[in-house]
């Protein structure tokens, strides 16, 4: 701008001097150096005004280049181990996110610089959000996949749905074995009535997500929220699916609008959940495959001796009694014989509803054989296993099963032992010694309890 004015200075004088000025005027060192002169004051103003005026906003505009690469870092940076380290949870959309990369330019005008930063400032706020969603539901993902148990990793889950969607409270119920159960509930009064509403039946059979407004809707469910037990104006019903797979919903209430950023990061949040869920169930299934025995639903024998083995150690450890039955069913291969191998299995289920009728809670109930059970009573003298043993043995002798038009009679010898009545060094000689007093029930008479008495 200066050398723009030195020219303009020099080039004054002969300028007007082609227009007609006299040369005597215009051509002289006088004249010459007052141009100059001037022209280097306009230049020099013309800088300053230049300087002060869009200097501040070029600079501001210069730092885009920076910018657009601390932007670039972040993002690559985004899938990092460190970062998902470093990412903090609970802050995790909540509050404004503009500026959160680092990445903001001030606006100071409303002319062309300002449009351009306010652009810049728009394009790195979505790209921040985009960020921070991804982020957030890799987060949410990882955090679900260290728990297989359904019931820790719903809890969880509801938890933080609940605080990435702003809501006041919510629940996730899962379809078990055909039936919609709750596995997690936070805050919502009368859940049970939520899941048996038809917005609920909805989303499980369309797989859409479903907004309902209370009270408006006349139809609507009725949910009541912790903050003051008032009712929740907006209701929002999210379907689960994983692979095409209904796998239950999530309900979720709050007081202000679901708005679209909310719903965008729920389809997020909610695919890790579907996977996590999935893996979860199937899970729980192969757990229960390899523990239950599959006809009459209660431990199997591998499963039943481990768990034997861990109540032993406690009664040690805590000087507590152990009480052992073991029980067979009398005569059985005739009832196999007489009415067939199905009636018989429908004795062997009677026999265990029966049995766990008369069992306390913790006690544990064990298909040890074919048609051989061990009851483990933790906390039961010897005095105690004879009560409770008798009592599974009239409970037995009182059943009249159906076979057709006939009505199957059986009944159980049982032997009983505890623990430290009977001093054993392991779980397997109360088994064994149990199993001795049930042979002399077999041998003196059947449909009766003999205990091992030291
Ligand atoms: P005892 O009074 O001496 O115990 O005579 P028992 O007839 O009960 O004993 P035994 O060991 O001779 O027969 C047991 C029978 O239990 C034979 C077997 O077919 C039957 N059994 C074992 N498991 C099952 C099962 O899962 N279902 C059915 N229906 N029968 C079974
Ligand atoms: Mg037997
Ligand atoms: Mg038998």
């Amino acid at each position: 701008m200066m050398g723009f004015g030195l020219a303009i200075g020099v080039v004054f004088p002969l300028f007007i001097t082609l227009l007609g000025v006299p040369k005597e005027y215009t051509l002289t060192r006088t004249f010459f150096i007052a141009c100059i002169s001037a022209g280097l004051i306009a230049g020099f103003v013309n800088y300053f005004i230049a300087r002060k005026v869009v200097g501040k906003r070029l600079q501001n505009l210069s730092n885009v280049g920076l910018q657009m690469r601390t932007l670039a870092e972040t993002m690559r940076d985004a899938g990092s181990e460190q970062a998902n380290q470093d990412f903090d949870f609970e802050k995790t959309f909540t509050g404004d996110l503009s500026g959160k990369l680092g990445c903001h330019i001030n606006i100071d005008s409303d002319d062309e610089f300002g449009e351009s930063a306010k652009a810049f400032n728009f394009l790195a706020e979505t790209l921040s959000r985009t960020i921070t969603a991804e982020r957030a539901a890799r987060s949410f993902t990882t955090m679900l996949a260290t728990d297989l148990d359904l019931a820790p990793l719903a809890e969880k889950a509801i938890q933080k749905l609940i605080l990435y969607t702003n809501s006041s409270s919510g629940l996730l119920a899962v379809i078990d074995q055909g039936k919609l159960k709750i596995a997690a509930n936070d805050g919502l009064l009368e859940p049970e009535e939520i899941l048996q509403s038809f917005q609920v039946a909805h989303v499980i059979r369309t797989n859409k997500k479903q907004i309902i407004t209370t009270p408006d809707t006349t139809e609507a469910v009725t949910i009541d929220h912790r903050a003051g037990k008032t009712p929740a104006e907006y209701v929002l019903v999210y379907p689960i699916v994983y692979k095409n797979i209904s796998l239950g919903v999530i309900v979720l209430a709050s007081e202000n609008e679901y708005d679209q950023e909310i719903l965008g990061r729920l389809d997020l949040l909610s695919m890790g959940l579907g996977l996590a869920l999935n893996n979860s169930l199937t899970h729980g299934h192969m757990r229960e495959l390899a523990t239950l025995d599959p006809l009459t639903e209660i431990y199997n024998r591998g499963f039943g001796v481990q768990r034997l083995h861990e109540e032993y150690i406690r009664s040690v450890r805590n000087h507590s009694p152990l009480g052992l039955i073991i029980f067979d069913i009398d005569d059985f291969k005739a009832i196999n014989d007489t009415y067939g191998h199905l009636s018989g299995d429908k004795v062997l289920i009677n026999i265990v509803n029966s049995a766990k009728k008369v069992l306390r809670e913790g006690d544990i109930l064990v298909r040890y054989g074919g048609e051989e059970f061990l009851a483990v009573l933790p906390g039961a003298s010897l005095a105690d296993v004879g009560i409770v043993g008798d009592r599974i043995r009239r409970a037995i002798s009182d059943l009249a099963i159906k076979a057709g038009e006939d009505i199957m009679k059986v009944t159980i010898s049982l032997g009983g032992v505890s623990h430290p009545e009977l001093n054993a060094s392991n779980e397997e000689t109360l088994v064994h010694q149990a199993d001795v007093s049930l042979y002399r029930a077999k041998n003196s008479g059947k449909d009766k309890i003999e205990l091992h008495v030291c």
